[in-house]
C-alpha cells in the first residue's frame, strides 16, 4: 500500500536502549547499564565496542526476548551467563550465586592480612559456589594452590569451567562436600561466603525467585552454617592461617560470637560502604 509504514523499518540501537532503559526502570537500579548489557549480549559484541559503534548499530531482533526476561526480574547475570569479579570473568548459571561486589571486600581483606613476602601456599573456599572466592584469590597469588568445596555438583561444575576460563585450572581443585567435612588437609587462608538468611526474610524478586536457595538461606536465625563452620574451622587451620567470612550486614555480633565462643579471635571488616560485611577469623 503506498504511504504505509514500512513493518520492519529497523530500529536504531539508541533508541532500543531507551525504550529498554525506560521499561527497565520499575525492575532495576540500573537500567540503562542493564540495558547496554543486554543488547551487547545479543550483538555478540563487548559494552565497549558497542557504545563506541552505537550510531551505526540496529537493535538486534533478540533483543525484546531478552529484555523480557530481565522484566521478569531475572539477574543480567544468568540472561547473559556471565559476571566480572575482582579481575576475572566468570561464567555464572542459575546453579551458582551470582558473584557480588560486597565479597570482593573478602579479597581485599586476606590480601592486606599477607602483606609483603608472606603469602598464603594452601587456600580452601568452603562454598565455591562459581569458584568465584578462590579463583579471585589464585590470581591474586601465582604461586598458591586452592581447593574449592560446593555440595551442589552443578556448581562445582560451573567453579571447574571457570578454573579452565581463567587458567587455573592446574592450581584450583574444586570437589563435591559438606562444608570442610572429612578434609584431611590444613590450609594457610580460608574463604567462605556460605548462605546467611533467615529462612523467613523477604528478598527481593531477582533474588528470591532466580537465585538458589541452598545458597542464601541458613535456618531461623541464618547462623546454621557459622556455627558448623565454627566447629570445623580448627581441624582446617595451619598454624598462623586465617579464615574469612562474609556476613550479612546485622550479624558481625552474633556471627562474631560462635567464632568467640569456639576459641577463635575475630576482627570485623568494613566493606566500602561501611558496614562489617566479613570476620577475619583466626
Ligand atoms: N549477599 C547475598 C544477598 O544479599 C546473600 C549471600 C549469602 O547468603 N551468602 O542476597
Amino acid at each position: 500500500m503506498a504511504g504505509s509504514v514500512e513493518p520492519d523499518e529497523p530500529v536504531k540501537l539508541a533508541d532500543w536502549l531507551r525504550m529498554a532503559t525506560a521499561r527497565l526502570a520499575p525492575v532495576s537500579d540500573t537500567p540503562r547499564l542493564d540495558a547496554e548489557l543486554l543488547a551487547a549480549h545479543a550483538l555478540a559484541m563487548s559494552r565497549e565496542a558497542m557504545l563506541l559503534a552505537l550510531p551505526r548499530l540496529v537493535a538486534p531482533p533478540e533483543g525484546e526476548a531478552l529484555l523480557a526476561r530481565r522484566l521478569d526480574h531475572e539477574p543480567i547475570a544468568y540472561i547473559t551467563g556471565t559476571r566480572d569479579f575482582w579481575t576475572l570473568s566468570l561464567r555464572v548459571t542459575p546453579d551458582v550465586l551470582v558473584p557480588r561486589p560486597d565479597s570482593e571486600t573478602l579479597i581485599e581483606a586476606a590480601i592486606a592480612r599477607f602483606e609483603g613476602p608472606e603469602a598464603p601456599q594452601q587456600i580452601l573456599d568452603l562454598g565455591t559456589g562459581s569458584g568465584a572466592l578462590l579463583l579471585a584469590a589464585l590470581d591474586a597469588w601465582p604461586q598458591a594452590r586452592g581447593l574449592g568445596i560446593d555440595v551442589s555438583p552443578a556448581a562445582v561444575d560451573v567453579a571447574r569451567e571457570n578454573a579452565a576460563r581463567c587458567g587455573m585450572a592446574d592450581r584450583a581443585e574444586f570437589r563435591l562436600g559438606n562444608w570442610g567435612g572429612g578434609l584431611a588437609a590444613r590450609f594457610d587462608l580460608i574463604l567462605c561466603n556460605p548462605p546467611y538468611i533467615a529462612q523467613d526474610a523477604l528478598l527481593p524478586r531477582e533474588v528470591h525467585a532466580h537465585e538458589p536457595a541452598g545458597a542464601l538461606f541458613a535456618g531461623v536465625d541464618g547462623l546454621d552454617a557459622y556455627r558448623l563452620l565454627a566447629d570445623q574451622l580448627g581441624s582446617l587451620l595451619a598454624p598462623g592461617g586465617v579464615a574469612i567470612f562474609e556476613i550479612g550486614f546485622d550479624q558481625a555480633e552474633s556471627a562474631a560470637a560462635l567464632f568467640l565462643a569456639a576459641g577463635f579471635a575475630v576482627a570485623p571488616v568494613r566493606d566500602l560502604s561501611g558496614h562489617t560485611r566479613a570476620l577475619v577469623v583466626k
